[in-house]
């Protein structure tokens, strides 16, 4: 027996997702199938998920124009803090250690995968390093992050902007966005100059 057409839809839309196996979007479709409540409550998510968009200086979250971070006149906007991604941005955001601002590159530089600076949001970071004193690389600890530091560290030395990389005691080929608050705001600490 075949599965009803949209029930194989909604399983291969579900199984296209970051994390999810055919196993688990197989279950989800069902359970989606099977309670209209959680269908809805879905759906409205999706919709108002819709409303968001990336700030344009920093590639954060935002609901329309500049993200909450960026219009923060507390923080301290002579530390911009690079970070791979919007997770990796919560997870120190939630380590509390860190009151700057930051910029989301969108990745990380992996030539294999035809990912090279162009690919990357570098030409708005490299726009907005004026006032800017430090550039914290936090990009993980994978070879692909560290080569992005690497990269980084010596495009904004020609730019004249000191750079600092996250201490190590960070798990090596891990993503920041799995690593315990204490771990981070020890790391951002200690970072060292590269
Ligand atoms: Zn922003």
């Amino acid at each position: 027996m075949r599965y009803p057409e949209p029930l194989l839809k909604l399983i291969r839309a579900l199984s296209g997702l970051p994390g999810l196996g055919p196993k688990t979007a197989q279950k989800l479709a069902l359970h989606l199938v099977f309670h209209p409540e959680a269908r809805e409550g879905l759906k409205e998510a999706l919709k108002e998920a819709e409303a968001l968009s990336p700030c344009p200086v920093c590639g954060n979250l935002s609901l329309g124009g500049l993200c909450a971070i960026c219009q923060d006149e507390s923080r301290d906007r002579r530390l911009l803090c690079v970070v791979e991604s919007v997770q990796d941005l919560y997870a120190l955001e939630r380590s509390g250690e860190y009151s700057g601002l930051y910029h989301v590159l969108g990745g990380t530089l992996n030539p294999l995968e035809g990912v090279g600076p162009k690919e990357l949001n570098l030409e708005a970071l490299f726009a907005r390093l004026e006032g800017v004193e430090e550039v914290i690389l936090a990009t993980g600890m994978t070879v692909e992050g560290e080569a992005t530091a690497l990269y980084l560290a010596e495009e904004l030395k020609k730019r004249g902007v000191r750079t600092s990389r996250l201490a190590y005691g960070l798990p090596m080929g891990g993503s920041l966005e799995y690593v315990d608050e204490v771990t981070l705001s020890r790391a951002l600490e200690g970072r060292r100059p590269v």
